[in-house]
């Protein structure tokens, strides 16, 4: 919709008094943060808006406030689009309870009593609530709904649509869900409704699915930095398994062991069982994922919220509408499957502007896990090259060597910061790596593995590890027993460490020369094959001819990772 542009950062509009006076006596705050006020301005000015906020940025207030100024021109029912119950249930009731303002909540677990008074109150001349928090689903399904409103916009009463977490809208957020994105009709049924969408995701391609989807093109888009400075971000390599245990044990006993916080890890199981060894070893907590009922789930987050534990120890089903302030650490036990996911995994911590700690234990073995799940399909809702590429880039952070990680994460949300910003709060900037020197890889060596590769993949696909120890010259069992050591290539890496060949195999696979697929089956193993196997042999061809097309290919590849190479301790 067009509406003439005001000054949205001024408070010399119509309804500033009815806004400052919100925000003060039901909100009890003294002042907007970042970019409220403009959001709060664009939409009582009738102007669609997208709002991009870090989590517990404050974008509630954004649409919460707006949604009790009621002397000027788009008044009447705020509705908002949420993707959870339970967020829901919770913003609804601290609305009405602690603010006085009329909201309720329309899902597919109300009863019919209660549905029938919201529709009731909606076909009223004068509607009694400000808020109605509704499911995408609701929106599909429910005519009763959809007349209602219909019949508010007539009448002028539908003051705007809020869609919350409005990333579930594009697939390359971290939680599409197919509902969210048939909510484009909004925009062509209802011309003169504003609408307001508000995201913590912020990639770029989030963004502009979003703008698309909904129709809100020329929309007043409101961002700011992703930058969250009380957070420190640090990553660990697992090590054993016992070592990656008591590192996690002393971490949090080393907090104190009352210290709120989240531990995410990839499987029920998992959870269950840390919680337990974690419990047995002082540290209260409990455990929380997608395979407990609604209400022991409820319960449990119900309990942590108000402090009955300290440490939740969770699946990413945990996550959404947490609101806890005083979060101090939040430690991934493995490697989550992307940046976006672990942004907001991390970003639940610190949510009172005191510092807190984002510990990530990393293992490329991860990856196994991660997929697995999308062989499975488990995720249908992005195809496996989106995963896959969210996966790679996450990895990336996690073998970076030297880049501070503030910036790293920054940067892929599109934000190009200085390491300065960071004041020695990630790992890399508090005790920067030593002794790192310029390592050149050469030509030959690469060769080597992909020759490796191409005469061993003959028939029998090889794991990571399995290459690993070949291009090293190891002489274990399914070695020999194969004759893959009679292999050209065989044992040309002999001379590095076991860790530096297999980063150096990472970096293969993460710039597209190796590619590692699942094969089926329960113990679904983790191969190896030569993407560029065609292209490679062609080059070769060419090479021989006198051409350096293939040198050329590799020394480039080479480059980033020289600069990360940290050499072995000579120990002679
Ligand atoms: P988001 O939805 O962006 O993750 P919320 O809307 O849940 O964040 O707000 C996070 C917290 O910040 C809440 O506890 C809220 O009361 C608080 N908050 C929001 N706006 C302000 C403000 N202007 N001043 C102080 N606290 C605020
Ligand atoms: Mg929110
Ligand atoms: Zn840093």
């Amino acid at each position: 919709m067009t509406t003439n542009r005001i000054n949205l950062s001024e408070q010399n509009h119509p309804w500033s008094r009815d806004v400052t006076k919100a925000l003060q006596q039901s909100f009890r705050l003294t002042q907007f943060r970042t970019n409220q006020l403009e959001a709060i301005n664009a939409t009582l000015s009738g102007r669609d808006v997208f709002v991009l906020m870090p989590t517990g940025g404050g974008k509630s207030l954004c649409y919460q406030l707006p949604s009790i100024i009621q002397r000027y021109e788009h008044r009447g029912v705020t509705i908002v689009i949420s993707p959870l119950l339970s967020l829901m249930h919770d913003q609804v009731a601290q609305l009405v309870k602690s603010r006085g303002i009329p909201a309720t909540f329309l899902n597919g677990e109300i009863s019919a009593s209660q549905r029938q008074w919201i529709m009731n109150d909606l076909n009223s001349s004068k509607p009694s609530m400000n808020l109605l928090y509704i499911t995408p689903e609701q929106l599909q399904s429910s005519t009763s709904l959809n007349s209602a409103l219909s019949s508010l916009a007539q009448r002028q009463l539908l003051a705007r649509f809020v869609i919350d977490e409005a990333h579930c809208i594009s697939q390359w957020g971290h939680d599409f869900r197919p509902v969210y994105s048939k909510l484009g009709f909004l925009r062509s049924r209802y011309h003169n409704v504003p609408l307001m969408a508000l995201t913590a995701t912020a990639t770029q391609i989030v963004q502009r699915d979003i703008i698309a989807v909904l129709k809100i093109q020329g929309c007043e888009i409101l961002k700011q930095s992703f930058h969250r400075k009380n957070l420190t971000y640090q990553v660990i390599d697992k090590g054993s398994k016992k070592q990656h245990m008591d590192d996690m044990k002393d971490f949090i006993t080393s907090l104190g062991s009352s210290t709120v916080g989240i531990i995410y890890c990839l499987t029920t199981k998992q959870c269950e069982t840390l919680a337990k060894e974690l419990t047995a070893s002082g540290i209260k907590s409990d455990y929380y994922h997608g395979d407990l009922d609604m209400n022991t789930r409820l319960r449990k987050q119900q309990a942590w919220q108000r402090g009955e534990f300290p440490v939740m120890v969770a699946t990413i089903a945990f996550g959404m509408g947490i609101d806890k302030a005083d979060v101090r650490f939040v430690v991934h036990e493995s490697m989550p499957a992307s940046l976006e996911g672990y942004y907001q995994e991390t970003g639940r911590a610190g949510r009172d502007g005191k510092p807190a700690v984002c510990r990530m234990y990393y293992s490329y073995s991860d990856t196994h896990f991660h997929r697995t799940m999308m062989t499975k399909g488990s995720s249908q809702r992005k195809t496996v090259k989106q995963q896959c590429e969210q996966l790679h880039a996450m990895v990336n952070y996690c073998e970076d060597q030297t880049e501070c990680r503030r910036c790293l994460l920054l940067a892929y949300f599109g934000e190009q910061v200085s390491s300065n910003l960071c004041q020695k709060q990630c790992d890399h900037c508090s005790s920067p790596a030593t002794g790192l020197t310029m390592h050149t890889f050469t030509s030959d060596e690469i060769k080597s593995v992909v020759t490796l590769l191409e005469f061993s993949s003959d028939g029998n696909s090889i794991t990571l590890l399995q290459l690993v120890d070949m291009c090293r010259g190891m002489k274990n069992k399914a070695i020999t027993e194969k004759g893959l050591n009679r292999l050209n290539g065989y044992g040309k890496l002999a001379h590095f460490d076991k860790r530096t060949v297999e980063r150096l195999l990472v970096q293969l696979i993460l710039k597209g020369i190796l590619d590692e697929r699942v094969t089926g089956g329960k113990y679904s193993h983790i191969y190896i094959r030569v993407i560029l196997f065609i292209a490679f042999s062609l080059l070769k061809k060419k090479n021989r001819r006198g051409k350096q097309l293939m040198i050329f290919f590799f020394i480039d590849s080479n480059y980033r990772l020289d600069q990360r190479y940290q050499p072995p301790i000579n120990k002679s």
